[in-house]
């Protein structure tokens, strides 16, 4: 069987696929978590298939079955060394060598790079001389979650295609058969968790996530009420990804910016949602704006560094969420 999208693309696909003529380059961008991977590696397929079928790749040509056993001399995948490290000139002076090369099977030549925004400077410019000089029949796939981190003058060459994430109901049908070990209302949590991207809500079920939710809620309540110091919660979240951790309070912090301009009535973190409506009352708007800028300054700058004092950073987070009711 050859790749397919995710049902919820099916209307993008249907338009990408219908087309006759595909641009060079192409920009795939959306939520983490909706499926842009698959979405672009079933394009891909598709583009190198050699008797497409009702606008998908008909998954028996030679071309299907050298690229579902891992072989296609005509497609390329560029993707960082290890997780989370960029991906750097070499890999792009390889698509350069790529994209120069006849086509091996005689169709087209295929290329899918993601996380786009993970390719460092030299690897962006080296990559920007390719896109001024497209090669026929050559195609470049390029995925990020977030397009705002490319240089613009690479977003401006790509045709870009943000693909939506699911509907409530989609998405949680797709669950239910994902991880039907859990249910109904641990799977809308993690969804919500998830900002609604259900391959992300996957993710964190394997993290555990639900359970390691319930205690920081638990934990975030017993600081408010001075039944646990700074110190201690961040001793015993030393487990927990930071991720995680900055992404809830991200999430917690919009819920009090919405709930002060009464943009929502009830927090959508429902867990929270006692907490959260007592601070959005009791916190001035002035300190809600510092500390999110706070937040999000320090997301950027701890997310991905090596050399962080975790315990030490999660004790002055604690902190400065806790000063939130006392400064106003
Ligand atoms: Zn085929």
């Amino acid at each position: 069987m050859p790749e397919v999208a995710f049902p919820w693309h099916d209307t993008v696909w249907t338009q990408l696929t219908g087309q006759d003529q595909h641009a060079h380059a192409y920009l795939f961008s959306g939520l983490p978590g909706v499926g842009k991977r698959r979405f672009a590696n079933a394009f891909a397929a598709f583009l190198l298939c050699t008797t497409p079928a009702q606008g998908m790749a008909c998954g028996r040509c030679r071309s299907c079955l050298l690229r579902e056993a891992g072989t296609h001399p005509d497609l390329l995948l560029i993707t960082p060394e290890e997780e989370g490290k960029a991906i750097r000139v070499d890999a792009i002076r390889q698509l350069v060598d790529f994209m120069g090369q006849t086509s091996q099977q005689g169709g087209s030549k295929v290329i899918v790079l993601y996380p786009a925004e993970a390719m460092n400077q030299n690897a962006a410019n080296a990559l920007l001389k390719s896109l001024e000089e497209p090669t026929a029949d050559t195609y470049l796939l390029l995925v990020t979650d977030q397009p705002g981190r490319l240089l613009p003058t690479i977003r401006s060459r790509c045709r870009g295609q943000r693909l939506p994430t699911p509907s409530r109901d989609a998405a949680l049908s797709w669950l239910a058969d994902a991880v039907p070990e859990l249910n109904g209302d641990d799977r809308l949590i993690l969804l919500q968790m998830a900002g609604g991207a259900p391959l992300r809500a996957q993710a964190l079920h394997d993290l555990d996530a639900v359970k390691l939710r319930l205690g920081v809620v638990e934990n975030v309540k017993a600081l408010l009420k001075d039944q646990q110091s700074a110190s201690q919660l961040a001793d015993s979240w030393s487990k927990i990804p930071l991720e995680l951790l900055i992404d809830w309070f991200c999430s917690w912090t919009l819920d009090l910016l919405k709930l002060q301009t009464g943009a929502i009535r009830h927090a959508e973190n429902s867990d929270m949602d006692v907490v959260l409506g007592y601070m959005a009352k009791h916190v001035g708007a002035q300190q809600l704006m510092e500390w999110q800028d706070w937040l999000l300054a320090h997301r950027s700058m701890t997310l991905g560094k090596a050399n962080l004092n975790r315990g030490l950073f999660l004790e002055s987070l604690l902190l400065e969420w806790k000063q939130l009711l006392k400064k106003r």
